[in-house]
């Protein structure tokens, strides 16, 4: 048995947002949320404050998320919402920006609300969102996840049917801006996605399965084409449908314990999201590997083996890479990634020992 459903209405192709976006269908005043500068200079905050006014719906822009966006950053944008009485959400950004537009838009719609309660309980009513991805990476676009970092600097995710964006406008022509190393981790983040994906589905569900191998393989072929050629859009296009079917695959299983362990990377040491789960994948991945050898070698279709898929992120640098971290941070992150719920949707067992042991090595090379 399986089945698939996405209620998210996806809109793909150049000058789609220009072309398609009826935003009067979604509401009368529009809550924009962005990071500081990639909306703008991507050019995919023009195009939709300019269709907006052409529609005749006023907005207010909020762009102050940052990476990993904060709970406190969620509660201002949700209070300035509820003053601007705005009642729907555009975000426009990579997955901080619209993990950041799916939380305001919850909060803001309960004053008493706080994002702690994102976490307890059922979420029972969100403001439409509206999502426009300007990287290729973590699918957010069409999925139920929003990723915040809490008031002690933990990364944590919650997830509710409500979050599914209402639409997301995807335009390959807003990832040309991206600089070389967040074009890398955002597509490392979409490779992860779709074979941690699928190695939780194992086979199952047999659209997640199509949509993994064509993620991977568009990923496998095209990364390496972007980095030589970023500014061909047709390249672009590849990675940015890739990302989005990846995403696809994990709002049907979700992440492995990679996502775990790369968490505190990224909230702690600002190693970007992709990279910090891509240092694991492979270490991971093999000691799995010793108790399901078959279910790992499927999950990274097209690539015929840990060994190729370890050669690929090789060729990106990613075995050089180190950080400085103490025996503490060590000790208490393995405790935590032990104890994250993503340990039960990954097959194998994997102990506190082992993950002190990974975060060692990345240590390690640091010496
Ligand atoms: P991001 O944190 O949104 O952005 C990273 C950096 O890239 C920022 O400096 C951003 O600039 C810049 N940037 C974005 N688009 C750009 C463009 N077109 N041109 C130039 N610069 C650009 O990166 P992300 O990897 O997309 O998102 C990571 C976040 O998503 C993490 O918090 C992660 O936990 C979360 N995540 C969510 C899901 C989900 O399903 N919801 C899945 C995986 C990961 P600005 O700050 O100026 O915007
Ligand atoms: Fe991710």
């Amino acid at each position: 048995m399986w089945s698939f459903h996405i209620p998210t209405m996806v809109h793909f192709g150049l000058e789609v947002v220009k072309k398609h976006a009826d935003f009067t269908e979604c509401g009368s005043k529009a809550f924009i949320v962005t990071g500081k500068r990639s909306a703008r200079a991507s050019g995919a905050l023009y195009d939709v404050t300019k269709t907006l006014t052409g529609q005749n719906v006023t907005f207010v822009i909020f762009n102050e998320v940052e990476e990993n966006p904060s709970f406190s950053t969620v509660e201002k944008g949700a209070s300035l919402l509820r003053n601007e009485n705005c009642d729907f959400v555009i975000g426009i950004g990579g997955g901080s920006p619209l993990d950041a537009a799916k939380a305001i838009a919850v909060l803001g719609t309960d004053p008493e609300m706080t994002a702690d309660d994102l976490y307890s309980g059922e979420i029972e009513y969100s403001l439409p969102v509206i999502a426009i991805p300007t990287t290729s990476g973590t699918g957010s676009e069409v999925t139920q996840y929003s990723v915040l970092t809490d008031n002690n600097g933990n990364k944590r995710g919650f997830s509710s049917f409500h979050a599914f964006p209402l639409s997301s406008f995807l335009d390959p022509r807003y990832t040309l801006t991206m600089p070389e190393q967040v074009t890398i981790s955002t597509a490392l983040d979409a490779l992860s996605h779709s074979v941690e994906g699928e190695l939780i589905n194992n086979g199952v569900n047999p659209m997640v399965k199509g949509f993994s191998l064509k993620a991977t393989g568009l990923v496998r072929e095209y990364l390496p084409r972007v980095l030589d050629n970023p500014e061909n859009l047709l390249y672009r296009e590849k990675l940015q449908y890739a990302a989005m079917l990846a995403g696809m695959v994990i709002a049907h299983t979700g992440t492995t314990v990679v996502h775990a362990v790369g968490y505190p990377l990224s909230s702690r040491k600002g190693i970007k999201h992709g990279l910090a789960n891509a240092v694991f994948l492979i270490d991971i991945f093999r000691r799995i590997s010793s108790s399901a050898k078959e279910q790992v070698t499927k999950a990274i279709e097209p690539f015929e083996n840990l060994d190729e898929l370890s050669e690929f992120f090789k060729k990106l640098g990613i075995n050089n890479f180190s950080v400085n971290i103490e025996e503490e941070e060590i000790r208490e992150w393995a405790e935590k990634a032990a104890k994250a719920p993503h340990n039960q949707r990954t097959p194998g067992k994997l102990d506190r020992d082992f993950y002190e042991r990974l975060y060692k090595k990345i240590k390690g090379m640091d010496e």
